[in-house]
């Protein structure tokens, strides 16, 4: 219990709502310290954002829970996953006017990921989340708000935040997992791989809107075939086995409607870890594979794209390219220079969103439109190359190309939503049976490209706030006035990512002087989320926030339309 507390609510009851004023700041409730950071203007604004402190001597959360970087991230992740259940389970439900009544925490997603909703520090947990003040009309309803601060709450912290009253077993089994997931990404390289699909994996999804799996009775789990079979070693979890994708070239093939989306994006998706019962546990991808895919109205801020496009028309240059409205070859050229530049190690294609034109051009065109009336060499005239000599490997889904056959490593067919490894037939084939187009030298492939940000170009304020940064519609992060399209950009785990992201673009500007370019910025912002938190990214403490890849930050600087290049 909090007197103090009491005391003020009682105070203020039945006044106007911004006497809610008064209860901002930390308060002492015995056993935690709640701490009011930010209070609503009004019933019907952003809910308020509140805290709750708890020392370990009273937790009881002991050392070896936290003491890694994986750990504590685990521990955070399943303490916020806790919590959430808690608050619903406690929670009175929304009266009143607005947001009256509102309580939640910032819900995760499948992913097991860093966030700002609960920060483990060295003696502490700290938790973070909404409340919507209660109010009848715009009046305080001190009656309801004491329910939720002196009852909902304190119920929920003691269901959640007490070791003894937690679920033991699936604590540590969610630590012990993410620590097996980390351990699998960070053998892939020496294995020589760019993807590992456990067997016995669920891989496709409820919806396309869902990240949820489809229901296990529907699904047909994964088995990897036997040439591309390979086991790890795992501490806690003994040996997994399953499907190796091989660094280089590796084409997915098979009849339409047969799997082939769904493993590519089961794989996309692998850059994180993910949560026991999500049927993705070990599906574990390089954390620099990177999905590209066409996205024609994007804006371009000078980018070369001349290994792809040159001798555009009417001589348009193409190693500064820049358009407000890129095409759909253009943009795909464009997210492949982009993605490179920010740090890519591997290109996942889908020919569901790609520009064909970009991906192939055959025999017959090649005879009927001469290479000099054709600005594009195409994907397939630069994959080899993007491999051997920049070291950026492909995984390529063309189930109506058999011209890529020629260009693969590794060809992976889905039948009936298992994988087969069909490439030596697919090399008899290919063999007897010439494509017969002549291979297009484009430019040289620079994996260095260098952009400096004008930083003037970027402006976060928006009307009297300096800084005005937030999610409202999926997939567009509102960044002062402008609006940064990210809905292409399909590895976003979800809003809080995007929002952490649009306030890491505030955040870079910083490191915008000089001569850096975006993805040495990008690094640098890295680099400090890493040693002192993501909260070192957003001007106030806030506890919706997740943490993202560099390449995803260097994605939404590019799609900023105002984006100026020195
Ligand atoms: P393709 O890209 O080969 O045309 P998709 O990957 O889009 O095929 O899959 C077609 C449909 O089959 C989707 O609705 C998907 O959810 C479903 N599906 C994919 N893999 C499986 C699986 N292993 N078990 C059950 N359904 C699946
Ligand atoms: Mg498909």
């Amino acid at each position: 219990d909090c007197p103090g507390l009491r005391s003020i609510l009682q105070k203020i009851d039945n006044r106007g709502y911004p006497a809610y004023r008064d209860i901002k700041g930390p308060h002492n409730f015995g056993d935690f310290q709640l701490i009011m950071d930010h209070i609503q203007g009004d019933p019907f604004a952003s809910p308020s954002r509140i805290r709750v402190r708890i020392p370990d001597k009273i937790s009881g959360f002991y050392e070896s829970l936290s003491n890694s970087v994986e750990r504590k991230t685990a521990f955070e992740d399943f303490i916020a996953r806790v919590f959430e259940e808690n608050l619903k389970k406690h929670s009175g439900g929304r009266k009143g006017s607005g947001k009256s009544g509102l309580i939640e925490i910032e819900p995760p997603g499948q992913e097991i990921l860093r966030r700002s909703s609960v920060v483990k520090t060295s003696d502490s947990i700290e938790v973070r989340f909404f409340i919507g003040l209660p109010a009848r009309g715009r009046r305080i309803d001190s009656s309801a708000a004491s329910k939720m601060l002196f009852e909902i709450i304190p119920a929920a912290v003691f269901a959640s935040l007490y070791y003894e009253n937690l679920d033991e077993e699936a604590l540590r089994g969610h630590i012990r997992h993410y620590e097996d997931s980390e351990y699998i990404r960070s053998k892939l390289d020496d294995a020589g791989l760019i993807a590992f699909v456990a067997d016995g994996s669920y891989l496709p999804r409820t919806s396309g809107i869902d990240e949820r799996p489809l229901s296990f009775e529907k699904a047909v789990s994964f088995r990897s075939p036997e040439s591309l079979r390979v086991t790890f070693q795992t501490p806690n979890s003994g040996e997994i086995s399953g499907m190796g994708i091989p660094k280089g070239v590796t084409l997915i093939t098979g009849g339409g409607y047969h799997g082939k989306s769904t493993l590519l994006k089961a794989i996309e998706r692998g850059i994180y870890a993910h949560i026991p019962g999500d049927g993705r546990e070990f599906v574990i991808t390089n954390q620099d594979a990177v999905k590209i895919r066409s996205e024609d109205g994007r804006r371009i801020e000078s980018v070369d794209i001349s290994p792809f496009i040159k001798n555009l028309p009417f001589g348009g240059s193409t190693e500064h390219f820049s358009t407000d409205n890129a095409s759909g070859s253009t943009s795909q050229a464009a997210n492949i220079i982009e993605s490179v530049e920010a740090g890519a190690k591997a290109l996942l294609i889908d020919e569901d969103t790609s520009a064909t034109n970009f991906m192939i051009r055959d025999k017959r065109m090649q005879e009927l439109i001469s290479k000099e009336n054709e600005p594009i060499t195409p994907f397939i005239d630069k994959v080899r190359d993007l491999y051997e000599k920049c070291g950026i490997s492909s995984i390529i889904i063309a189930g109506g190309c058999g011209d890529y056959i020629d260009v693969a490593d590794i060809v992976v067919c889905m039948k009936e939503y298992s994988a087969f490894d069909v490439t030596e037939r697919a090399k008899k084939i290919a063999a007897g049976n010439q494509a017969g187009r002549s291979f297009a030298e484009g430019g040289i492939f620079d994996p260095y490209i260098s952009r400096i940000p004008d930083k003037k170009s970027i402006n976060p304020a928006k009307g009297k706030r300096p800084v005005k940064i937030s999610v409202k519609e999926a997939g567009k992060i509102e960044f002062g006035y402008e609006r940064i399209d990210m809905t292409a950009i399909e590895q976003v785990s979800g809003r809080s990512q995007l929002r952490a992201i649009g306030y890491a673009i505030n955040y870079s500007l910083k490191y915008m002087d000089g001569m850096r370019d975006l993805s040495e910025i990008a690094g640098l912002v890295e680099d400090d989320i890493r040693d002192f938190g993501i909260d070192i990214i957003s001007p106030g403490i806030r506890g919706d926030l997740e943490s993202f890849r560099k390449e995803e930050l260097c994605a939404a600087m590019d799609r900023l339309r105002t984006l100026g290049i020195i």
